[in-house]
């Protein structure tokens, strides 16, 4: 399913001036088409959030034709994790949507979480 949404990046997005380099992060992953940076506020000892480059405000705004894009995201957190050192012991992969979801910041992202265990289900 073609999207007509406009993905261009956003002035008044937090996250897309985060991938353009003008806010400052701690770089993780620096791709063509995704990025990897520690979360600002970490609340578990590994958090870090993969972002794609393109403005997708969140993954209620997927189509069918992102699967690569999504591939791409979900193994990079599986890299990440094994570079981490956290991807034995497990790890969770989480992303907010909507005011209930928990979501604060309007540009898809997944939190990439470990270093210790999580419960179920969040609260
Ligand atoms: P959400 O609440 O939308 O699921 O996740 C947004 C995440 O972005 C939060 O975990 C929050 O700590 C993080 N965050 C907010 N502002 C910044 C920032 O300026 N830099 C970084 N690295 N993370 C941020
Ligand atoms: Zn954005």
């Amino acid at each position: 399913m073609p999207t007509d949404a406009d993905r261009s990046p956003r002035s008044d997005c937090l996250f897309c001036r985060i991938a353009r380099g003008e806010l400052p992060s701690q770089v993780v992953v620096d791709d063509e088409d995704l990025m990897a940076f520690h979360d600002i506020a970490p609340r578990s000892p590994t958090h870090i959030l993969i972002i794609p480059r393109a403005h997708i405000p969140s993954a209620a705004d997927l189509t069918e034709d992102d699967g690569p894009l999504l591939g791409r995201l979900f193994a990079t957190a599986a890299r990440i994790a094994r570079e981490q050192g956290i991807a034995d012991a497990g790890y969770r992969i989480v992303s907010n949507v909507g005011r209930w979801g928990g979501q604060t910041v309007d540009h898809l992202h997944l939190h990439l979480m470990g270093g210790r265990a999580f419960s179920w289900p969040p609260g």
